[in-house]
């Protein structure tokens, strides 16, 4: 064919395609395996957003509310900002595809780290504008280097936290000093996908950061807290002036009628987010115990995921735990290659990853002796 993309969009590499559990178990000869691979909720969904999608279904002939009425309202009263402070995306993906359609243009940058969540790279290059790396130090996100390497194109910055694939976190008093050395023409993104799991009392909360004043974004999401990633709703809240801009670029229904419904009811429904944050924080001291046991290394976290260091290579033992029916993360192509991250489970997955991973290491250390 004669037909060309633009030169932007063939420097995007394409999303790592996953296979579904169902096809990886056909594959590989096995059954009822579990996922701990993409911090998704081990409680499932919000029950109280479940009814409401069976309720909301009878409606399904109509267009969904454009605003968001219901939804951006309860969002903004129970987090304490204004209705008009609020942008809805389609998970909040949509809402970083928005600020990158509103503040880049060709040849501007966007700083990020790297590693970093990959939907980054993929918007800011979507838009002809580029990505600007900056290496994590160790396994902290290295607030002083990004500040050192914003340039005169740098018209945004992506920080996340708590951080994935890390699960470390930045405090308010970081956060503030890293602030003070930006200009004040750069958005900066604040990613806090995973905020309602943090513990740490020092972790930074975007709430206390947001103000009409500074071009800060910070972005939310029902995926994983609420347990709502397949039916895609997610928000950012920023000054009014900045949320006018994207609603601009929005797709008026780029959020569906379910999840409009769905996000309403599972911010109402208290008890499932407690449960929730009781689950993970218990089986994540379980695992860590169990690993510390073991004499395995593990890093701590304030998110539901976090890394082990298994001492040899992460795409081997990736594999033999796949056989075993158990799906991990591995970390070679974020550049650790001996690490994996695991999401925490419900207590029997969990039971069963540790089970799992014990066999592999023995299995292996018997293979190279
Ligand atoms: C999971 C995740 C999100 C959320 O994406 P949705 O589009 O809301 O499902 C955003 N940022 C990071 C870093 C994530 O890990």
């Amino acid at each position: 064919m004669k037909i060309k993309p633009a030169d932007n969009i063939l420097s995007i590499k394409p999303y790592p395609p996953g296979k579904p559990v169902e096809e990886v178990e056909r594959e590989y000869g096995i059954a009822g395996s579990i996922k701990l691979a993409s911090n998704e909720n081990p409680l499932g969904p919000s029950p109280k957003a479940v009814a409401a999608i069976e309720k909301a279904l009878s409606n399904l002939h109509r267009y969904p509310d454009a605003s968001g009425y219901y939804l951006t309202s309860k969002l903004a009263s129970r987090l304490g900002v204004r209705p008009d402070q609020v942008v809805l995306g389609n998970g909040s993906d949509d809402v970083i595809g928005m600020l990158a359609r509103v503040y880049l243009q060709p040849g501007d940058t966007a700083v990020m780290t790297s590693p970093s969540f990959l939907m980054y790279e993929i918007f800011v290059r979507t838009v002809g504008a580029s990505p600007v790396m900056v290496p994590l130090n160790g396994l902290t996100v290295d607030l002083a280097a990004m500040a050192e390497a914003v340039m005169e194109t740098t018209k945004m910055i992506f920080i996340t936290n708590p951080n994935n694939p890390t699960g470390g976190h930045i405090t308010a008093a970081q956060f503030e000093a890293f602030m003070a050395r930006i200009p004040s023409h750069v958005v900066v993104v604040l990613d806090e996908a995973y905020i309602e799991f943090a513990s740490d009392l020092d972790c930074l909360d975007g709430l206390k950061v947001l103000s009409d004043d500074r071009p800060i974004a910070v972005l939310r999401t029902f995926s994983k807290a609420y347990g709502l990633a397949g039916i895609r709703i997610g928000y950012g809240m920023m000054p009014s002036e900045m949320a006018a801009m994207l609603h601009r670029v929005r797709q008026p229904f780029n959020t569906n009628s379910l999840a409009q419904a769905a996000a309403a009811a599972a911010l109402d429904d208290e008890e499932f987010l407690r449960e929730t944050r009781e689950l993970i924080r218990s089986e994540l001291k379980f695992l860590q115990d169990e690993l510390t046991k073991m004499g395995i290394r593990w890093f701590p976290t304030q998110a539901n995921f976090f890394l082990i260091d298994v001492k040899q290579s992460a795409r081997d033992v990736f594999e033999s735990l796949l056989r075993q029916g158990v799906i991990v993360r591995s970390m070679v192509s974020y550049g650790y290659p001996e690490y994996i991250r695991v999401t925490v489970g419900t207590h029997a997955e969990n039971a069963r990853f540790l089970e799992a991973l014990e066999r592999v290491l023995k299995n292996r250390e018997k293979a190279n002796a």
